[in-house]
């Protein structure tokens, strides 16, 4: 296990300040000047549905129509409820042509749902139970009806029109309660359900302050509410002024609004998407690129050697060469074992580009191995974190503790896996930046902040309890200390990328 020494900042930058081109007492290492809050609301998804129905009425109110009806007229107006009361204003009743509501009540009719005997159109089948919409009359079996809704809906659609190809009646909710009564489904969610959520989804979607949580099946919203100053007026101004929105959904996940990648404060959005992009691409197969393949030539694609022979063709360029010298195929004639009589400086600088190539390959994989590892420590953290409040009741109740002097624990596992975050998107963002002196000094924090990052971990190998509760003051001064030395690193990075000390390529 490593040193327990605790951090100071300018203690440690001092060490290689000699070295440095850069004025650090500019860095305003812990100071906090000037954060400009980004404001939100973590809502779920019923809370939102809340709104979404009070809108709906509200709208309602107003024209004279249900609330179903107006959630097909607000989806077709985008939400914008004075678009829809502009409208109805120069149009009245007429604003619901073509938007799949019927005109009149001259259309609805008063078939019971449970007709009798008849045959289904579509199935060809003679069945008792036929549907049909609230707002027009075509009926199909309920099976027939309930397969073409469910599949629909598994679309994501939220506005589905009537079964009949030349109606323009959109299904409404009321519609969707009728057929899930009459067809109680025993392995699938009600319709109706699918809908509520269809519709949220074409909410959230047409409103750029809203975002769903991309955490996998996640349901948690969260709503954009402005900034803390009257500075800053749009997003894109807060992140061109090197902020980050971070924000948090009901669950607690927390991510980037701007992106809805994961929170990768400290680097940029851009750089994380091209630095996921190309983890993507990549590393599976760039240990096994690195031995095993040279690019074309012509066109720099990637080519494997399959077997043994040396004749290669690209598969992208159709470019036909020598594996060993690389050489255009058709001018070995048949004599490829001789490669070495071609022209020596072509054959090496046809080389050193393969080398060039190989050399930012390492240079990748030297930086995707810190982010990977710690990308797999973190998911180790989180199992850990599952399995932490059965290990804190442990300690409540074998040895007597109160709930609040367990908080250390927590928080503890909590800091460790926010720590570990922001370390793991420093790598990344090295590899695009120009090797100088400032990342000198960012890899100096990296090293002390893993550091820490490594003790705390290491005292999480405590499985028993009493140990646990005994190294309690441990857990809260390496927490303290590999805090201050993210805030550090977090803040090194910020000003590297404000005043461009760290050049991103
Ligand atoms: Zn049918
Ligand atoms: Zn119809
Ligand atoms: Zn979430
Ligand atoms: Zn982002
Ligand atoms: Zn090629
Ligand atoms: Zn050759």
């Amino acid at each position: 296990m490593a040193t327990s020494d605790y951090y100071d900042s300018e203690e440690e930058l001092d060490l290689s300040e000699d070295d440095l081109e850069f004025d650090l007492q500019d860095l305003h290492i812990t100071s906090q000047d000037s954060e400009i809050e980004f404001l939100f609301k973590s809502l779920t998804s019923d809370v939102l549905w809340i709104s979404i129905v009070e809108k709906a009425d509200h709208v309602a109110a107003f024209i004279g129509m249900t609330r179903d009806e107006c959630l097909v007229l607000l989806q077709h107006y985008d939400w914008r409820e004075d678009k829809v009361l502009d409208d109805f204003l120069s149009l009245g009743d007429e604003i619901k042509v073509s938007k799949g509501l019927a005109l009149s009540s001259k259309l609805r009719h008063s078939l019971p749902l449970h007709s009798l005997s008849r045959i289904c159109a579509i199935c060809c089948e003679q069945v008792d139970q036929m549907f049909h919409l609230e707002q027009c009359s075509h009926e199909y079996c309920v099976k027939c009806y309930t397969r073409y809704l469910s599949d629909k809906l598994r679309q994501q659609d939220s506005l589905v029109l009537c079964m009949e190809p030349s109606c323009s009646i959109s299904v409404s909710l009321q519609d969707l309660k009728a057929l899930d009564s009459n067809f109680p489904g025993k392995d699938h969610k009600p319709l109706y359900d699918i809908m509520i959520s269809n519709i949220a989804k074409n909410y959230v979607e047409s409103n750029p302050k809203l975002k769903w949580c991309p955490a996998p099946d996640c349901t948690g919203i969260v709503q954009f509410d402005g900034f803390s100053t009257y500075e800053i007026g749009t997003l894109k101004e807060y992140l061109d002024s090197h902020n980050l929105p971070i924000v948090t959904c009901p669950y607690s996940h927390s991510f980037c609004f701007a992106c809805s990648y994961e929170d990768h404060d400290p680097i940029p959005c851009n750089i994380a998407k091209n630095w996921i992009r190309k983890s993507k691409d990549d590393s599976e197969t760039a240990n096994w690129i690195d031995i095993n393949t040279k690019q074309c030539p012509k066109c720099d694609a990637v080519i494997e050697k399959n077997g043994g022979c040396n004749h290669m063709t690209c598969k992208k360029c159709a470019y036909q060469f020598c594996w060993i010298c690389l050489q255009d195929w058709p001018l070995h004639g048949t004599a490829y074992y001789n490669c070495s009589r071609y022209d020596a400086s072509a054959i090496k600088e046809m080389h050193q580009k393969q080398q060039t190539t190989k050399q930012s390959l390492k240079r990748y994989l030297h930086y995707y191995k810190f982010y990977i590892s710690h990308e797999l420590s973190a998911h180790q953290d989180n199992d850990l974190f599952r399995s932490i409040e059965s290990r804190v009741q442990e300690m409540q109740q074998d040895l007597g503790i109160s709930w609040i002097d367990c908080q250390f624990y927590r928080t503890a596992m909590k800091l460790l896996i926010k720590s570990r975050k922001v370390l793991k998107w420093s790598y990344a963002l090295l590899y695009y930046c120009e090797v100088n002196n400032y990342v000198y000094i960012v890899e100096t924090n990296q090293s002390f902040l893993s550091n820490s990052i490594e003790d705390l971990s290491h005292l999480f190998q405590l499985t028993d309890p009493k140990c646990i509760v005994r190294e309690r003051l441990q857990f809260i001064n390496l927490s303290n200390s590999m805090k201050k030395r993210e805030a550090a690193l977090v803040e090194i990075i910020h000003e590297g990328l404000k005043n461009q000390h760290l050049k991103v390529t």
